[in-house]
């Protein structure tokens, strides 16, 4: 396990690489097989390359691969990590397919071109569950953050990988072509219990946290408060990585002047 260049336990079967850049995480689950799934694996050359490479160290394959939305940094993979079904929302595989150029160009000069290539090629969901030999995995579907939005829940091992969705770090952001809050409440009331049933969250960015039914109420606390005041006492508020998003929000709340 020492040799592991990134890959750090969470718990039986999880593993989370952290990337250098926005603390964004990548999730491992084992399948207990022989096999792991990778879950938007991130984010420069040296990092993606790192994963295959533990995968090795600890004596797994990958198996299959799962992007929880359509961003660019959710949709990366890697040569080494082989040719394996990459699994999203039917929407999220549509949405790809349909504006892969437009979806894709913000990593036009920021990686390698043939890690772009290899970027966003999905295959849809079957069903409410994974079809795949590891623990049991269920997908939760909403349109908070982007369209079409996942999250997986690790039943069995009480873990939610959550997407970009309940972090410490980021404030609720919903898709840029957000005119308020609504849609963004009502992906997250869509997780109520789910986050109120795991016991870890695996957030987008970042930390990992135990902490999944406060983190929850925090965001919902957070899209109340603007909506009635304008204004937040969260203290994420603060963070400069989010001040151009809140700024947005307060925009698009019910007190703000629209955006
Ligand atoms: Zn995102």
């Amino acid at each position: 396990m020492s040799s592991l260049v990134r890959l750090v336990p969470v718990t039986d079967h999880v593993y989370v690489a952290t990337s250098r850049r926005y603390v964004t995480n990548s999730t491992v689950i084992l399948d207990g097989h022989g096999g792991a799934l990778v879950i938007d694996p991130s984010w420069d050359a040296d990092e993606l390359a790192a994963i295959p490479a533990d995968l090795r160290a600890l004596g797994v394959t990958c198996v299959a691969g799962l992007a929880t939305h359509m961003h660019y940094d959710h949709v990366l993979w890697h040569p080494d990590l082989g040719d394996v079904p990459r699994w999203a929302s039917a929407g999220t595989v549509e949405a790809i397919v349909n504006r892969r150029t437009e979806l894709l160009a913000p990593l036009l000069g920021d990686i390698p071109e043939d890690l772009i290539e290899i970027a966003g090629h999905l295959v849809p969901i079957e069903g409410p569950t994974l079809n795949w030999r590891g623990p049991r995995a269920v997908i939760h579907q909403h349109d908070a953050h982007a369209e079409h939005h996942i999250a997986v829940e690790i039943a069995d091992l009480g873990v939610l990988v959550s997407g970009d969705m309940l972090s410490d770090l980021e404030l609720p952001m919903p898709d840029w072509s957000e005119v308020d809050l609504e849609t963004y409440r009502s992906g997250l009331l869509q997780l109520a219990e789910v986050a109120h049933r795991a016991e870890r969250v695996i957030p987008g960015h970042g930390a990992v946290g135990n902490d999944v039914a406060e983190r929850y109420e925090a965001d919902l606390a957070y899209l109340d408060e603007l909506d009635q005041t304008g204004a937040s006492a969260d203290p994420r508020v603060d963070l400069e990585l989010n001040a151009e998003l809140h700024e947005l929000n307060v925009r698009r709340s019910a007190f703000g002047a629209g955006v």
